[in-house]
C-alpha cells in the first residue's frame, strides 16, 4: 500500500455508534471497499487530510462490542488489536461511542486502554444526548481514563474539525489501568510475557483467554502460548464474565461523577410508544407485510424503465460493434461475448440499488433491530435466524447480494442454511423465462373477476420457490448436527430518521461490489459459453451455410431469413449444440428436446440468457430483434417432430418453470457461495441438490400432466 508512512487511524466501536458515518465525515468520497486478507469481511479505507497538513489513513473497522468476539467480523477487530507486530496495526485508534448509551462503548475503550494501545475517545450522538437533557464532564472523563474526548455529531458533521485537530497531535498510551487481573491469572501472564516478550499483562492475558484470535502468531508461537495455557490450567473463558462485571463497575463508578444531569426521557419515550405498535403480536407482522410488498413493487415494477433503457443501451452497442467493425472472430467476440455479457451484469444494477435503497433506510431508522426480533421466533423453528431475513428479501432481486447480506449473522449453522436456501428464493433473472412461457402455456384470462391467470401463476411460482426455501432450511437444520447454539442478544436503537448520504453510500457499496466481484465470473463463463455456441468440431459456418442453401435452394427465404436460419444450424452445429443433443436423453423424460438442451446449458451462466437462446435457435435473431412476441409466436408455432404437435404443450411448459424455480442456473451464485463459505463444500452441494430437486419435480409435473 502507498500509504505506509501514513499515519493509520482505526475506527473502532459498538455497532451503530456512527462510526460509518463518521468515516464517510472524514473521508467524503475519498474512500475505497477492500478484504481483510484471507477473510472475506470487507475492509473500508479513505483518506483524510488533517489540520497540520499530513495525510491520514483512515480505516473503519467492524462493529464490536467488546474485544471479546463473537463472530467472523468481530474476531478481525481483535486480532488487529492483539498484533502488535503487525503492519496492520493502527497507529492511533479512535473509540466512537454512542453517547446515550456510554456504558458499553466504555467497556471497549477500557479494554483497548488496558491493551496498552494509543487510543482516544470520541463520544458521538451528542445532538441525542442533548435532547435528552444529559450533559457530561468531558474534562473529568478525559482525566479519569487518561484519553482524550472530542465530543461530534458525526450525522451533521460538526464537531469533525476538533477531532481533526486532536488528531494531528501525537497520542500517548493511557497511563491509568482500568482493571486488575487475577492473583490465579498472574503466574502464566508473567510466564507468557517473558517467553514471548509481549507488551503488557492484560494484552498476555488476552493471549491466554483468545486461542481462536492467534491466527497471526507463527507455529511455534502459538505453541508456546497454549503450552503455558496448558501447564497453568488456564481455561479460556474463565475469568471472561468477571472481567465484565470488574469493568462494569468501574465505568459505573466513573458515569457517576461525570454525568452532569439526566432529567427529560422524552424522546426515548416517544420511541417506545413507536415499538409498542410496530412489534405488536398483530400490527407488527402486518405493517411488515406492507412493507415487504412495497419493495417487491419497486424492485419489479420501478427498475423497468432503467432496466429496459439498459437492455436497449446494449443491444444497440452490440449491434453497432458488429456492423462498425471488421467481420472477424474478435469483433463476434465483442460484439456477441463480451458486451451481451457486461449487459448482463449491468442491467440488475437498478434492481439491486433499489433494494439496498430500502435495506439501508429501514437498517439506518432502526426498524430492521425490530424486524429481525418479529421474525426470530419464526425463522428459528426452520434453523434459520431473525437475520435471515434480510438475504431472503434480497433474494428476490438476486441472490448475490443476498448472500453477500448474511454476513450479519454469526452462527455458524445458522448462515450456512441462509446461504443454501437463498438461491431458492425467485431472483429477477427468473422472470424472463417465467413471463414468456406463463404467456405461452397460460391463457391471458381473468377468473372471479380481477384475478389475471397470469399473474396468478406468476406468483404460484414465487410462493413454490418461497415454500421450497422453508422446507429446506427445516430439512437441513434436522442434518446438520453442530452443538453451537445462539442467542439473539441485541438492543433497540432508538429510531432515527436516515441519513441520506449514509443511505447513498450503502447503494454505492453494494452495487460496486456486485459489478465487480460477480461482474468477473459472469463475464468469464459469458466468453466461454460463446465460445460454445460460436465454435464446432471443423468449419461450422461453412457447413451451416451449405446445409441450409442446399435445402433450402426452392424455399426462395429473404436474405435475412436465410441469414436467421444460418445461425440457428450454426448453433446446432456447435460445442453447445453437440453437447444438447448428447444431454437429450437425460433431458427427454422432462419433455425437453436438443433444442431446449441448449437453453439449458448456456442459460447456466445465466438464468435469463435463455431467451436469447431460444430466440436464435428459433432463428429469429435479425427479423425480431429477440422482440419477446416474437419469440413467443414462433414458440408456439414449433412443433413436436414425433407427435406433430406443439413443442410447448403445457406439460412442457409447467416442467420448464418447475425446473427454473428450483434449479441452481446461475455461475455468479456459485462463485459467491464458494467465496463466503471459503471451500467448495457448500456450493458443489448446493448445486447438486438444487439440480436434484429440479429434475425430479421437472420429471414428476411432466410424467402426470403429459
Ligand atoms: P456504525 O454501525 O457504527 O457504522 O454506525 P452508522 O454510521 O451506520 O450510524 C448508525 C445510525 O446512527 C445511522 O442512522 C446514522 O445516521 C446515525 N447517526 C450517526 N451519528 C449520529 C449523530 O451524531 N446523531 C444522530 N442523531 N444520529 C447519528
Ligand atoms: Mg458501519
Amino acid at each position: 500500500m502507498a500509504s505506509a508512512s501514513k499515519t493509520k487511524i482505526a475506527l473502532v466501536g459498538n455497532p451503530n455508534s456512527g462510526k460509518s458515518s463518521l468515516f464517510n465525515q472524514l473521508t467524503g468520497l475519498n474512500q475505497k471497499v477492500g478484504n481483510f486478507p484471507g477473510v472475506t469481511v470487507d475492509k473500508k479505507s479513505g483518506f483524510t487530510t488533517l489540520p497540520d497538513g499530513t495525510v491520514a489513513e483512515i480505516v473503519d473497522l467492524p462493529g464490536i462490542y467488546s474485544i471479546y468476539p463473537r463472530s467472523l467480523d468481530e474476531r478481525i477487530v481483535s486480532e488487529i488489536l492483539l498484533d502488535h507486530r503487525s503492519a496492520a496495526l493502527p497507529d492511533k485508534i479512535v473509540v466512537v461511542a454512542d453517547a446515550t448509551n456510554l456504558k458499553r462503548s466504555l467497556l471497549l475503550l477500557t479494554q483497548i486502554v488496558d491493551m496498552g494501545l494509543p487510543v482516544m475517545l470520541v463520544l458521538n450522538m451528542m445532538d441525542l444526548v442533548a435532547r435528552a437533557g444529559i450533559s457530561y464532564d468531558f474534562t473529568a472523563l478525559s482525566r479519569r481514563l487518561g484519553v482524550p474526548v472530542v465530543a461530534v455529531n458525526a450525522r451533521k458533521g460538526e464537531g469533525i474539525k476538533e477531532l481533526k485537530e486532536q488528531l494531528s497531535k501525537p497520542l500517548a498510551v493511557s497511563q491509568r489501568p482500568c482493571f486488575t487481573i487475577w492473583e490465579e491469572a498472574k503466574a502464566p501472564v508473567k510466564e507468557l510475557r517473558d517467553t514471548l516478550g509481549v507488551d503488557n499483562d492484560y494484552e498476555a492475558y488476552l493471549f491466554l483467554e483468545q486461542p481462536d484470535s492467534l491466527k497471526f502468531l507463527p507455529a511455534d508461537r502459538k505453541n508456546n502460548v497454549d503450552r503455558i495455557r496448558t501447564a497453568h490450567k488456564f481455561h479460556p473463558g474463565k475469568f471472561q464474565g468477571a472481567e465484565t462485571i470488574q469493568r462494569y463497575s468501574f465505568i459505573q463508578d466513573l458515569l457517576n461523577d461525570i454525568t452532569l444531569r439526566a432529567t427529560d426521557h422524552s424522546w426515548k419515550k416517544h420511541s417506545n410508544q413507536l415499538d409498542r405498535i410496530l412489534t405488536h403480536k398483530v400490527w407488527g407482522y402486518l405493517i411488515f407485510l406492507g412493507l415487504l410488498l412495497l419493495i417487491f413493487q419497486a424492485i419489479f415494477a420501478w427498475a423497468t424503465v432503467p432496466m429496459d433503457f439498459i437492455d436497449a443501451v446494449f443491444a444497440d452497442l452490440s449491434q453497432w460493434v458488429g456492423s462498425a467493425l471488421p467481420a472477424g472472430p474478435a469483433t463476434s467476440l465483442l460484439a456477441e461475448g463480451i458486451i451481451p455479457g457486461l449487459g448482463g451484469i449491468v442491467i440488475f444494477v437498478p434492481q439491486i440499488a433499489i433494494l439496498f435503497a430500502f435495506i439501508s433506510i429501514l437498517e439506518e431508522s432502526g426498524y430492521m433491530a425490530r424486524v429481525v426480533f418479529l421474525m426470530d421466533k419464526i425463522m428459528r423453528r426452520f434453523g434459520l435466524n431473525g437475520k435471515s431475513v434480510v438475504p431472503l428479501i434480497s433474494g428476490v432481486a438476486c441472490a448475490i447480494p443476498a448472500i453477500m447480506a448474511t454476513r450479519t449473522i454469526d452462527n455458524w449453522k445458522e448462515r450456512t442454511i441462509t446461504i443454501m436456501i437463498t438461491p431458492l428464493i425467485s431472483c429477477s433473472a427468473r422472470l424472463p423465462i417465467f413471463t414468456i412461457i406463463i404467456a405461452l402455456i397460460v391463457p391471458d384470462e381473468t377468473a372471479l373477476g380481477f384475478f389475471n391467470l397470469q399473474g396468478l401463476a406468476l406468483m404460484a411460482l414465487y410462493l413454490l420457490g418461497f415454500v421450497m426455501a422453508i422446507t429446506s432450511a427445516w430439512i437441513m437444520n434436522l442434518i446438520i448436527r453442530v452443538r453451537e447454539r445462539s442467542y439473539l442478544v441485541m438492543e433497540m436503537p432508538t429510531y432515527r430518521i436516515p441519513k441520506w448520504s449514509n443511505v447513498g453510500y450503502t447503494i454505492l457499496e453494494k452495487t460496486k461490489a456486485f459489478v465487480f466481484e460477480a461482474g468477473k465470473v459472469i463475464m468469464a463463463i459469458s466468453i466461454v459459453l460463446w465460445v460454445l455456441a460460436s465454435y464446432g468440431p471443423g468449419d461450422i459456418t461453412t457447413r451451416a451455410t451449405a446445409s441450409v442453401q442446399q435445402e433450402s435452394a426452392n424455399l426462395r427465404l429473404t436474405e435475412e431469413g436465410l441469414q436467421d436460419r444460418i445461425a440457428a444450424r450454426k448453433l446446432e452445429y456447435s460445442y453447445a449444440g453437440i453437447i444438447g443433443k448428447a444431454i437429450e436423453p437425460v433431458i427427454r423424460p422432462l419433455g425437453y428436446d436438443w433444442k431446449i438442451g441448449i437453453a439449458l446449458i448456456t442459460s447456466f451462466a445465466a438464468r435469463e440468457v435463455f431467451v436469447g437462446t431460444m430466440a436464435t435457435i428459433y432463428s429469429i435473431g435479425s427479423a425480431g430483434d429477440e422482440d419477446e412476441t416474437t419469440i413467443k409466436t414462433r414458440m408456439r408455432e414449433e412443433v413436436n417432430p414425433e407427435t406433430g404437435e406443439a413443442r410447448f404443450t403445457p406439460a412442457v411448459g409447467f416442467s420448464l418453470l418447475i425446473f427454473y424455480t428450483f434449479a441452481m442456473q446461475c455461475m455468479s451464485t456459485i462463485a459467491v457461495v464458494y467465496r463466503e463459505t471459503k471451500g467448495w463444500k457448500w456450493p458443489l452441494l448446493q448445486f447438486a441438490y438444487m439440480t436434484a430437486l429440479a429434475y425430479v419435480s421437472a420429471f414428476i409435473v411432466y410424467q402426470v400432466l403429459r
